[in-house]
């Protein structure tokens, strides 16, 4: 399936290609739609990573630039990658109803105010105490915030974890995470397919099928399909497979939006 719908611009500190830049690799891949999903995480504990330092009113000038350049052949959304904890959501929701986006990812990336990419997370905690943690805060958030339309790679946690990869570990907490599901179906709100995770030990994307499968069953119908690209080699990282796993689990659309509003793109 020829989108992206989770890409990262240099106005993203992590990001390393411009607008520009991604719009025409997007283009040279084939890509037919795109969604520049730059980060705001607000309160970011370490101070040497602002990623809650995000220019939106630049972001949104430049995205418009470049979608005016491109528009015969390449159509561009305005996204954006909110990082959910407890105590920022007021904040976050100011600033998601102030500017005019078209699509919402709310991600946790920050758990009781650590940073799994740091390692520290992981110290003097079992893998079950640590992937626990992270679907119970998970849980927490998207029953207290509403204001998104799709929750950003379930089982992120595994990414940086230091303890081997089993096959089966996303049993360790199915519960909570059929627990998360209701809630995002109850409220009309989607899952994407994060496709970087194929770059992870389990060479599968977040969320694995089996989550994804268990969307399905309890009813839940809006996938989005991206990347997490940050730099050109990823525009078009695992789209393709991403796409078959969707189709696999038994899904006939992906998710595309327009000022919020969830569009359904057959894939049959
Ligand atoms: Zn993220
Ligand atoms: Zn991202």
């Amino acid at each position: 399936m020829k989108i992206n719908y989770h890409m990262h611009s240099q106005y993203s500190i992590d990001g390393e290609m411009s607008i520009e830049e991604a719009c025409e690799k997007a283009i040279e891949l084939g890509l037919k739609e795109i969604a520049f999903t730059d980060h705001l995480d607000i309160d970011w504990p370490d101070p040497n990573y602002e990623f809650g330092a995000l220019d939106i009113e630049k972001y949104l000038i430049d995205i418009e630039k470049n979608r005016e350049r491109y528009k015969d052949c390449l159509k561009i959304k305005t996204g954006i990658e909110v990082g959910l904890q407890p105590h920022v959501l007021e904040e976050v929701e100011d600033i998601i109803v102030t500017y005019p986006f078209d699509f919402v990812i709310a991600s946790i990336h920050i758990i009781q105010r650590m940073d799994p990419y740091q390692g520290d997370y992981y110290k003097n905690r079992t893998k079950e105490e640590c992937y626990r943690l992270y679907y119970e805060e998970t849980l927490e958030l998207v029953k207290e915030f509403s204001n998104f339309d799709v929750l950003g790679h379930i089982g992120y946690i595994r990414r940086y974890s230091p303890f081997p990869y089993e096959q089966d570990e996303d049993l360790i907490c199915l519960s909570l995470i059929d627990e998360i599901l209701k809630v995002l179906i109850t409220k009309g709100k989607g899952i994407e397919v994060n496709t970087s995770g194929y770059k992870h030990a389990s060479k599968t994307p977040m969320p694995t099928p089996r989550i994804l499968a268990r969307y399905k069953d309890l009813g839940g119908t809006i996938i989005t399909l991206g990347s997490d690209a940050h730099t050109i080699d990823d525009v078009g990282f695992g789209l393709d497979l991403g796409c078959s796993v969707i189709r696999e689990s038994g899904f006939k659309h992906i998710t595309s939006y327009t000022e919020r509003k969830p569009e359904f793109i057959s894939i049959i």
